[in-house]
């Protein structure tokens, strides 16, 4: 199950975003697991409540999986198309020399966070000249 060694690639990625943005928990991520990702989604699904559980900046998260059907182009006349099995040919002009234009990936396309504070001792005092910031 390697879904379980990608997740945490996503989950590495997700802490440093929490990290940079200093917020406070992740509300949604959103990956999209291309058709020949060779990724099983529900093992993902599995793997990230594994990681919810031990993650408190995931405690609440949901995760939106968003399957992305593979594409190809053909490279002699350019006409995209998707494949209908495994027949890799173009069916405008029947060129076999196609590529890989989406289908592939394992993106993590959105990371949505909860930044402001509610903790109501936040901020004690904010300084007399200048706007707080938030981001560096
Ligand atoms: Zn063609």
């Amino acid at each position: 199950m390697h879904e379980l060694s990608i997740m945490q690639a996503l989950v590495d990625a997700v802490e440093a975003i929490v990290r940079e943005h200093g917020a406070r928990r992740v509300v949604r991520l959103v990956v999209e697991v291309g058709e020949m990702s060779n990724v099983i989604p529900m093992y993902l699904r599995n793997a990230f409540l594994a990681f919810r559980e031990v993650k408190p900046f995931l405690a609440q998260a949901e995760l939106e999986i968003r399957f992305v059907p593979l594409q190809l182009r053909c490279e002699s006349c350019g006409f995209e198309f998707q494949p209908q099995g495994y027949r890799y040919r173009c069916v405008e002009c029947g060129a076999t020399q196609v590529r890989v234009v989406q289908g592939e990936e394992l993106l993590l396309r959105d990371v949505e966070l909860e930044v402001e504070s509610d903790d109501p001792s936040w901020p004690v005092e904010l300084p007399s000249h200048g706007a707080p910031r938030f981001c560096e």
